[in-house]
């Protein structure tokens, strides 16, 4: 990574050295930001690096702000430009991860948000969040995952992401590579920055949106290739505790930890203890898609370099190039 890469902030790109706040900043104090995460996968191939899904992200991230009333003067659209622009100007020729956040920027004290709000764009160089090549070893946490009506998990507010610190840290500390909440009716809910789904008995079962989660999109990403390649049904309602320990194969799901198989639960193995045929295939379902070696999923791909390249092209090149599993 150049040691002092190109961000975006305050309406302009700057050095990171230079992008700076006040310690008065009232996110700083009182949590009141909203981020979101997107990766950019680099193609070898066709020397491309390939924004996913950025105008999906963008929107969500718009859609939550709005949640605390926090206003990004920008379309979906003129932000993946921004990005694309922003990954230009640094020169990737890599994987890299996006984050943006919004916040309030007022320098004063007192939890009365105002109207004055700001946000930013960082890229850097990203791979493994988590290394999950052999599969990982989930545990419940006692920590339970914030309510809708406390702080909404299904927008990705910065304050509750003490929440999220909470149980990883509890779950890391316990020997856990990952946290799983339980929500305060005591459903699966999800990991600490991670969808969950299960398969029993051939279905794909996660839990729905009222279970508070955050509506990932890589969730919606594998629930698409899970419907239309692999013929899968795929059913969103809440799931007990004990199910988990009784399933055929768990896996989790998020831009970060991308698909991760979880292979061992509360100290029980799922299943015979190995990752499963079905986790495996929508993992490599999931990667060929992302990495652009899909043509019917090109469209959920930005390109950074050519950004004037049409989809017609673009699917093209995945087939003549590309296109090897
Ligand atoms: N749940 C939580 C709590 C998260 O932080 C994330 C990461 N954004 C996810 C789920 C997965 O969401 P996505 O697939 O949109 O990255």
């Amino acid at each position: 990574m150049k040691s002092d890469p190109v961000v975006y902030f305050e309406n302009q790109f700057v050095p990171l050295s230079e992008a700076k706040v006040s310690i008065m900043t009232h996110a700083l104090h009182y949590g009141t930001g909203v981020f979101d995460g997107i990766r950019a996968y680099w193609n070898t191939a066709s020397a491309e690096l390939y924004l996913v899904r950025p105008v999906d992200h963008y929107a969500r991230w718009k859609a939550n702000c709005g949640i605390l009333r926090i206003n990004v003067p920008h379309s979906a659209e003129e932000l993946a430009k921004i990005t694309a622009d922003l990954c230009r100007r640094n020169g990737f020729t890599g994987n890299i991860y996006v984050r943006p956040l919004a916040y309030k920027s007022a320098a004063r004290l007192g939890v009365h948000p105002d109207d004055t709000d700001a946000f930013s764009l960082i890229a850097i160089p990203f791979g493994d969040y988590l290394d999950s090549r052999n599969g990982l070893h989930a545990g419940i946490v006692s920590w339970r995952r914030v309510e809708d009506n406390a702080i909404p998990s299904r927008a990705k507010i910065c304050g509750a992401y003490v929440n999220s610190a909470l149980a990883s840290d509890e779950a890391r500390r316990n020997g856990f590579d990952e946290a799983i909440f339980l929500n305060e009716s005591g459903h699966v809910s999800e990991g600490a920055t991670c969808n969950i789904f299960m398969i029993r008995n051939n279905k794909l079962i996660t839990p729905p949106g009222s279970d508070n989660i955050l509506e990932g999109i890589t969730r919606a990403s594998v629930i698409e290739l899970a419907r239309r390649e692999l013929r899968l049904e795929v059913v969103e309602r809440s799931i007990e505790r004990s199910e988990l320990y009784i399933c055929d194969e768990i896996f989790f799901t998020g831009t970060a930890v991308e698909l991760a198989p979880v292979v061992r639960i509360d100290h029980r193995d799922v299943a015979n203890g190995k990752i499963g045929p079905i986790t495996a295939e929508l993992r490599r379902l999931y990667f060929d898609a992302t990495h652009c070696r899909m043509p019917a999923y090109a469209h959920w791909l930005t390109p950074v370099y050519n950004p004037g390249v049409t989809m017609e092209e673009m699917k093209a090149e995945v087939r003549d190039e590309c296109w090897a599993v």
